[in-house]
This record gives C-alpha cells, sequence and structure tokens, in this order.
C-alpha cells in the first residue's frame, strides 16, 4: 500500500503521538521537521545554526530552508513505499511546493488529517508535555508515566522542550492561527481534509484515524 499522510493540526494536538502509531502499522517512515530541526541544532550543523533563533522565538524556520529539507528526506529510498508528515506543511507556500515536489515525483495525492482540539486544552497540554531522550513523549495528565519523571520505556529522567513553556507556546498557537491554520481550508478545497476529533484518548483517536484510511 502506498500511503501519503500529512499531519495538520496546532502544536500539542497530538500530532506526533498519532505520527508513531501510525508509522508502526503501516511500516513507513515518520517524516517530523521539529525532531530533524531539534536534531540539527544539537549537531550544531549549518541548518541547525539558523533555525535554532526562530525555533526559540516560537516562529517559523522560513519556506526556502524547510522546502529543501522535504525534498531531500522525500526523495530517500524508504519513502517509496509512502510516508507520514508530521510539521509539515505550516504554510501555503509550503503546501504549493509540496503539491509541485509530488507532481515532479508523480506521486498520488495525500490524505491530509487534521487534529482538532480547542486553544485552551493546547495550553494546558503543552505545558504538561515531557519528553525522553530515546523519543518517548509523555503527557502529565493524558498519557502520565508510571513513575514521574521518569521514562517508562528506558528509565531516563524526562525534561521538557524549551518551546513548550508558555510564552512560547502561546507564540506557537498564534503562529499557527495566523500561518498555518489556512491549510485547513486549502486541503479542503483540493477535497483531501479528514477532520479528527482529537480532544479525546489517544487510542480512540488512532482507531478513528485507521478507520479513515
Ligand atoms: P514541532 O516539533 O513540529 O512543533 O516544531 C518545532 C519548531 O520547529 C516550530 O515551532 C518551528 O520553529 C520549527 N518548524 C518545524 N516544522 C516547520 C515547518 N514546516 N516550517 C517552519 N518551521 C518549522
Amino acid at each position: 500500500m502506498n500511503m501519503i499522510l500529512i499531519l495538520l493540526g496546532a502544536p500539542g494536538a497530538g500530532k506526533g503521538t498519532q505520527a508513531k502509531l501510525l508509522a508502526e502499522k503501516y511500516k513507513i517512515p515518520h517524516i517530523s521537521t521539529g525532531d530533524m530541526l531539534r536534531q540539527a541544532v544539537k549537531d550544531k550543523t549549518l541548518i541547525g545554526k539558523q533555525a535554532k533563533q526562530y525555533m526559540d522565538a516560537g516562529q517559523l524556520v522560513p519556506d526556502g530552508v524547510m522546502i529543501e529539507i522535504i525534498k531531500e528526506r522525500v526523495t530517500q529510498a524508504d519513502c517509496n513505499k509512502g510516508f507520514i508528515l508530521d510539521g509539515f506543511p505550516r504554510t501555503v507556500v509550503q503546501a504549493d511546493a509540496l503539491a509541485a515536489l509530488f507532481a515532479s515525483m508523480k506521486l498520488k495525492q495525500p490524505q491530509v488529517l487534521n487534529f482538532a482540539v480547542v486553544d485552551a486544552e493546547i495550553i494546558k497540554r503543552l505545558s504538561a508535555r515531557w519528553m525522553c531522550p530515546c523519543g518517548a513523549v509523555y503527557n502529565t495528565f493524558t498519557n502520565p508515566p508510571q513513575k514521574a519523571g521518569v521514562c517508562d520505556l528506558c528509565g531516563k529522567k524526562l525534561y521538557q522542550r524549551d518551546d513548550d513553556k508558555e510564552e512560547t507556546a502561546r507564540k506557537r498557537l498564534d503562529v499557527y492561527r495566523k500561518q498555518t491554520q489556512p491549510l485547513i481550508e486549502y486541503y479542503q478545497q483540493k477535497n483531501l481534509l479528514i477532520n479528527i476529533d482529537a480532544a479525546r484518548a489517544i487510542d480512540a483517536i488512532f482507531k478513528d484515524v485507521v478507520k479513515h484510511l
């Protein structure tokens, strides 16, 4: 099955969590631009150095940089059977560039999942999100670790993303509304949008998503 998925939704809507489950079920790569950028920052690469100031401010990294990153990634061999885009596109410019890229690669149309959650819930979720260096993600309300502050999978100490702290989280939500939300209409018009009520438990959302694909 050649499955191409785009996950849309505010920061904290649960895109990453669902992307991981979908990648496991359908055996296709989970491409998170946020994870790629965080790795680049950690490795102090040129892209990492360019991106850091924007990420710390809760702003978007420039479209040109992001489009190059995605082109490079989706043309790799492991994407032949499909892939999941989590966090890209985030602007209409990125969405247009993606459509052009798919056309040049003769790929089929993507399915676009829109994870909808109300704003008050988003801020609550972001400030409750804890990460593990191994990649696991927890939420003290919706998905707490068995022992507070410690990863269930590997036992390492959990930490909070700098940009999840309240002020930057609000800024990111603002950026989402202005720059990314128009993509809902964009994909709706192309008849590619699937709306998912993301204010539910992780497994209920996952079952619903699978039913739609
Ligand atoms: P995320 O983990 O998806 O919330 O992304 C974290 C940060 O990385 C965002 O707040 C942006 O600064 C940057 N970022 C990730 N994906 C993109 C994108 N497609 N376009 C611009 N900036 C991005």
